[in-house]
């Protein structure tokens, strides 16, 4: 049990593990933190971005067996010696990548990469929802979608900065985009590293910004995107287009768009999984006789045989006629259910032949076989 003190920074408290976690619950803790914490999940909140770093920090160290043991007989001024200052080196967004996404597959967009030691700030993503009809995702189906985004700046090239504006390197920062920030506390102190306030992240002090966007780099812009949706697709599938979410300040790269699939309501189908549903009725004699009717599918005509004797809730089904699964070959099928409809108006002629029929049958009823009541219960789910 190392006992020396670690200075300001305890990396088993940051994560909330005790000093003898292995690396699993280290690595569950660090997961926990991280989805709570991440800047996407708590855009605007400077706490939680600081957290979320801090966490990436901590699980660096504490995840890597050489590291952990160095940390541990000697505490932060072993790992100034071995990173440069706190985070040198650690990206927490690639920590959080190769930890929690691979795990969770959360399309989590962005923050900000400190590998180069600039302030590089990822656009936002983006999300849009898409309208399509059963046909066009019976068949798949390329739409576009007009997207309004944050673009680069044409004027300036992204940079927020006119071509012939003079700039000069940031004294706060030395050019870094980032300084340290010391808070005292009763226990001692902590050290942050935060955006530089005099540059806000540049590291370069321009004499004049863009006209045109201000210093931002950034223009909003009508976008027309091409999507492809797969056949099969289904309400709350995405597809989510690299590249096409908002750029970042000052030539940040861009966030994605994430395009959400909305099915538009069918006038003759529902839709059940990949299955169709279709209501066909049909009349009396018809369904005491039998015959042929025609019933539609998506993107033709079939006919379907009307077996003599057919009830209310007669189930036929065309193989092969539903929505095509997405992931893998075949398709759904195309289920009808028949209703029976008891006439409301009757012609003269036709009240005269059921009367005919009525004295014919008195009250007998024709037996009802037993699948007949179980399709009953099945529709009324008792
Ligand atoms: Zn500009
Ligand atoms: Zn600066």
């Amino acid at each position: 049990m190392p006992n020396i003190p670690r200075g300001q920074k305890d990396y088993y408290y940051i994560l909330g593990v005790d000093e003898n976690a292995t690396v699993d619950e280290i690595k569950r803790a660090y997961r926990k933190l991280a989805m709570e914490h991440h800047p996407d999940r708590n855009p605007g909140n400077p706490d939680s971005e600081q957290k979320f770093k801090e966490i990436a920090e901590a699980y660096a160290v504490l995840s890597d067996p050489q590291k952990r043991n160095r940390y541990d007989h000697g505490g932060f001024s072993n790992l100034e010696d071995m990173f440069g200052f706190g985070f040198g080196g650690t990206d927490p967004f690639e920590i959080f990548r190769s930890v929690v996404e691979g795990f969770s597959g959360f399309p989590f967009g962005g923050g900000e990469s400190y590998s180069t030691g600039k302030r590089v700030t990822r656009g936002n993503d983006l999300k849009a929802s898409v309208e399509l009809t059963l046909e066009e995702i019976s068949e798949g189906v390329e739409k576009t979608l007009k997207v309004k985004r944050q673009d680069r700046c044409d004027e300036c090239k992204g940079s927020g900065i006119p071509p012939d504006a003079e700039v000069k390197v940031c004294e706060t920062c030395k050019g870094r985009g980032q300084v340290k920030k010391v808070s005292e506390f009763l226990l001692g102190h902590s050290i942050r590293i935060i955006t530089c306030p005099d540059c806000g992240g540049r590291g370069k002090i321009p004499s004049d910004f863009c006209k045109k966007c201000r210093g931002s780099g950034r223009q909003k812009i009508e976008d027309e995107i091409k999507i492809k949706f797969p056949a099969g697709v289904k309400e709350g599938n995405y597809v989510v287009v690299d590249g096409k979410g908002d750029v970042g300040p000052q030539n940040g790269p861009p966030g994605v768009l994430i395009a959400f699939v909305k099915e538009k309501k069918h006038p003759h189908f529902v839709r059940r999984e990949d299955n169709l549903l279709y209501q066909k009725s049909i009349n009396f004699s018809q369904a005491a006789l039998g015959t042929k009717v025609k019933v539609p599918t998506l993107n033709s005509d079939k006919e379907l045989k009307i077996p003599p004797g057919t009830q209310t809730g007669d189930i036929f089904k065309f193989k092969n006629d539903g929505i095509p699964h997405v992931n893998s070959g075949g398709r759904g099928d195309l289920i009808v259910r028949v209703t029976v409809i008891t006439p409301t108006k009757l012609t003269k002629e036709e009240k005269k032949l059921f009367e005919n029929l009525k004295e014919l049958q008195g009250d007998k009823v024709p037996e009802i076989e037993d699948d007949y009541l179980k399709k009953i219960r099945d529709f009324f789910g008792i």
